[in-house]
């Protein structure tokens, strides 16, 4: 395999600006300055993985503009091959970020040119899907794309999806998961409006599991994480504890983190325990991609944490 990790998804600027509390409807909050960084849950998955080491690639659609071209240095700072990522047919994407003193986030999404990274486009990448070993998605680009994703994997290669912006999915996007990776609002809307989720994380993955993913990850901030496989087996992964500065990232940070361990061969427990590392180490710093640590900060933090087991899996 050429690359690690294959991520097709969303390249946004991130407009950011810190508030006193969060504007209620209608209200008109003041912030601090702005400051744009290269977002979107695509490139940031991108860029946490390359970042770590992971041989990576990104197929995503930017604008001809100066936030495509703030992307582009990004990931190729970063060592993203961007031989995938189109230009043109719709301005950049753009998220507006309010960070709140608290680190909680509050984020509204113009989707731009990746709304235009259409199934064609998708077809068209056909060597990048056969040349990567695991392949992972978001929903911040068409529907129709994802399930033109899970069309074109290879037959060895391993389908990873945190559906974030969630809706509920055909099965034949659920079917392909390994894992599907929510947090417990995403876990929600993809069990859909009418299930009963149940009371507890692990209830959760089992409604969850029911609707055909092989495996599933759910994400429970300072609380860690839950893995569950079909087969039967549940583990709870406990998180590193930091001091959280901005939330902002940290589910693509652990996705990324989770989806290259898998590639290297590690189980989705081992996977996961060094993913809420990532993730916690990507709380402890403003901003996404400039928040994603290199696997020798993940080492030094999980080091310099009292009660951590260096012992534990995923080292
Ligand atoms: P976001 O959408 O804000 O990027 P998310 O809701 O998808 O995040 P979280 O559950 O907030 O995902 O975070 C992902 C993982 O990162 C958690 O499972 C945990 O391992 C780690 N993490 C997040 N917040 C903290 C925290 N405050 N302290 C330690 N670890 C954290």
């Amino acid at each position: 395999y050429d690359y690690d990790l294959l991520v097709v998804g969303s390249a946004n600027a991130d407009l950011v600006t810190v508030v006193e509390r969060r504007p209620a409807a209608g209200e008109t909050v003041l912030g601090s300055d702005l400051v744009v960084h290269p977002g979107g849950k695509g490139a940031n998955q991108a860029v946490a993985a390359a970042r770590l080491g992971a041989r990576t690639a990104l197929l995503a659609r930017v604008g001809n503009d100066g936030h495509g071209r703030l992307l582009l240095d990004s990931l190729v700072d970063a060592g993203v091959d961007t031989v995938g990522v189109l230009v043109g047919g719709a301005p950049t994407g753009v998220a507006l970020i309010t960070v709140d003193p608290s680190g909680d986030n509050s984020i509204v999404v113009s989707p731009g040119a990746n709304g235009r990274l259409v199934p064609e486009d998708i077809q068209a990448a056909g060597s990048l899907f056969q040349a990567a070993r695991v392949v992972s998605a978001q929903l911040e680009i068409p529907l129709e794309s994802v399930v033109e994703v899970v069309r074109n994997l290879a037959p060895e290669s391993r389908f990873v999806l945190n559906p974030s912006p969630p809706r509920p999915l055909p099965r034949e996007v659920l079917s392909a998961c390994d894992p599907l990776i929510v947090n417990e609002h995403e876990a929600r809307v993809i069990a859909g409006a009418d299930a009963e989720l149940g009371d507890s994380p692990e209830d959760w993955a089992k409604t969850l599991l029911a609707l055909g993913p092989r495996s599933v990850v759910i994400t429970l901030g300072a609380r860690g994480a839950l893995v569950a496989v079909r087969a039967g087996e549940r583990v709870r992964v406990p998180s590193v504890p930091v001091e959280a500065v901005d939330t902002t990232g940290a589910g693509d940070a652990f996705t990324a983190a989770l989806a290259w361990r898998l590639g290297a061969g590690e189980s989705l427990a081992q996977a996961a325990a060094y993913a809420a590392r990532v993730g916690a180490a990507a709380v402890t710093r403003a901003g996404a991609q400039v928040s994603f640590p290199t696997a020798e900060e993940v080492e030094a933090l999980c080091c310099a944490s009292p009660g951590d087991d260096p012992r534990a899996p995923g080292r």
